[in-house]
């Protein structure tokens, strides 16, 4: 295992002296003591960062795709391994972090795809003589600070398109899951990167500030919290203005109608729900159903919640579906809004609180009919954890699921299409699901309205955030 930073091609101790303790969320043991970055060490990467663009920016595409395809492969070649470093820090099954550490490599390939179509324009104007040329050029030194809750995608949203584009990348996973992009670190190397192109620090919040407010960052990519966010583009802002991406919390509705597909909805809305443990961002944690079907909805919902249970266990083991939540802290978290509704009385369906006596394991929980104006309603819970109200009209449905201070996913559940394509075009999200969740996807752009932040990764958008234009005005001299 890896503990040391990624800086330069090379594996070094934190200057800082400062360490961070991961401990597995299954068995409580401690899996490793990683080096935990400070300010100067944020300094080093940004010095071989910024020493490497001035190279990488002038690499053919050819060369760049190669490189990044060789990565791709290497990172095939050791998902299982680097997974399991995933699910020990953090929990997620095997299954789940394999399934990202594939999706990595396929972002690498498909970025590697676009290194050599970043075109430009001409615009010529022949009366005035006068033609404007206009290319797109790589941004310099790139950070991202992720979230823990699906580290790979991260590393494939933020440093797939940034060094496609020609910048070079800083990335800090979050404390609670840095091992498995460690590891990466030794791949980087084995594909033939130069020292530089891609650099890992680890650490807290304190290295994610110095990256926010650095002032040979060109651009800072955010996976976090709403909170966090908020503080990245103060930092962002007060230093050299960099540019901001923000992928943040939500609190997505999705919307059952009477006359949606039930049995289909079912199986997304519990296994789809509790996938990866519901820490996942767009995960639709307030259901809306039509009051016509409620009532015999939720309670096949209650059955199901309840019989993944039976799924639950050892995140390491194969066939494990539910695994434990992140960390104690995660975990406190979680049980801090579930006092609280029990304190309000709102009625619990099923699920509520532990499961199991050892590892951070939360029963699937069912909150019914809890106050719009309540934490557990309005506040992202990032757990397993569902609030069911019922709704009467579209109408109705529309105005509940946009009563929200986030703006990151919804789904609508119908087999009418002109309903589905009604309401999703009043829904205020980044992405709609029509009878499934949001799951993101390469080809398209993914990220949030509102509390949940702006700016897009994946597809050509993800690509053009790291580009910037660059006009030139040419004028033919008249003969
Ligand atoms: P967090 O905001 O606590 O931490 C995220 C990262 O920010 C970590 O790497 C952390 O070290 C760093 N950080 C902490 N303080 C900082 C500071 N002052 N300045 C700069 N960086 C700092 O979030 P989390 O608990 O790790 O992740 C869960 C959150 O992430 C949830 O809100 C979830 O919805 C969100 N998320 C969003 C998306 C998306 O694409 N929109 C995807 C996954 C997770």
């Amino acid at each position: 295992m890896e503990t040391k930073l990624f800086i330069g091609n090379k594996f070094v101790p934190a200057r800082s002296g400062e360490t961070v303790t991961i401990k597995n969320p299954y068995d409580h043991s401690v899996v490793s003591t990683v080096h935990s970055a400070g300010a100067s060490d944020v300094d080093d990467a940004v010095s071989a960062a910024s020493a490497a663009f001035k190279t990488w920016r002038r690499t053919s595409p050819a060369e760049r795709s190669r490189l990044m395809n060789r990565l791709a492969d290497l990172v095939d070649e050791k998902a299982t391994a680097l997974a399991r470093l995933e699910t020990l820090a953090m929990g997620a099954p095997a299954v789940i972090a394999k399934h990202g550490a594939h999706t990595l490599a396929q972002y690498l390939r498909y970025y590697a795809g676009w290194t050599d179509k970043l075109a430009g324009e001409l615009f010529p104007d022949a009366d005035e003589g006068v033609y404007r040329l206009v290319s797109y050029e790589p941004l310099g030194v790139c950070a991202g600070i992720a979230a823990w809750n699906a580290t790979f995608l991260f590393v494939a949203w933020k440093i797939a398109p940034a060094i496609a584009a020609g910048n070079t990348f800083i990335f800090k996973a979050s404390e609670k899951s840095p091992l498995g992009v460690l590891a990466l670190g030794k791949l980087v190397v084995e594909a033939g990167f130069p020292p530089g192109v891609i650099n890992f620090v680890n650490g807290t919040g304190e290295a994610g500030q110095r990256l926010a407010s650095h002032l040979g960052i060109a651009k800072i990519s955010f996976t976090g919290s709403t909170e966090t966010g908020r503080l990245v583009q103060i930092a962002a802002a007060s230093s050299n203005l960099k540019r901001c991406t923000l992928e943040l919390g939500g609190k997505s509705a999705a919307i059952v109608f009477d006359d949606a597909y039930i049995d289909d909805a079912l199986g997304h809305l519990s296994d789809g729900f509790l996938f990866n443990t519901t820490q996942v961002c767009a995960a639709t944690t307030r259901l809306l159903v039509q009051d016509t079907i409620a009532d015999s909805f939720v309670t096949k919902l209650k059955d199901r919640f309840e019989a993944v249970l039976a799924r639950a266990g050892d995140p390491d083991a194969p066939g494990t579906f539910l695994g434990p939540v992140a960390d104690e802290a995660q975990f406190n978290r979680i049980m801090g809004f579930l006092e609280q509704a029990a304190k309000q009385g709102i009625q619990l369906l099923t699920g509520g609180g532990r499961h199991g006596e050892q590892g951070y394991f939360v029963q699937p929980t069912i909150l019914i009919d809890p106050p719009l104006d309540s934490v557990a309603y309005r506040e992202e819970i990032f757990g397993p954890v569902l609030c069911v109200r019922r709704f009467h009209t579209e109408e109705e449905a529309v105005d509940l699921a946009n009563d929200t201070t986030y703006g990151l996913a919804a789904a609508v559940y119908t087999a009418d299409i002109s309903r589905a394509l009604r309401v999703s075009g009043e829904l205020r999200a980044g992405s709609v699901g029509i009878n499934q969740g949001v799951v993101p996807d390469i080809r398209v752009p993914f990220g949030g309205l509102k509390g949940s932040g702006y700016g897009r990764e994946s597809g050509r958008a993800g690509l053009l955030s790291y580009l910037d234009s660059k006009t030139v005005s040419i004028r033919a001299i008249a003969r």
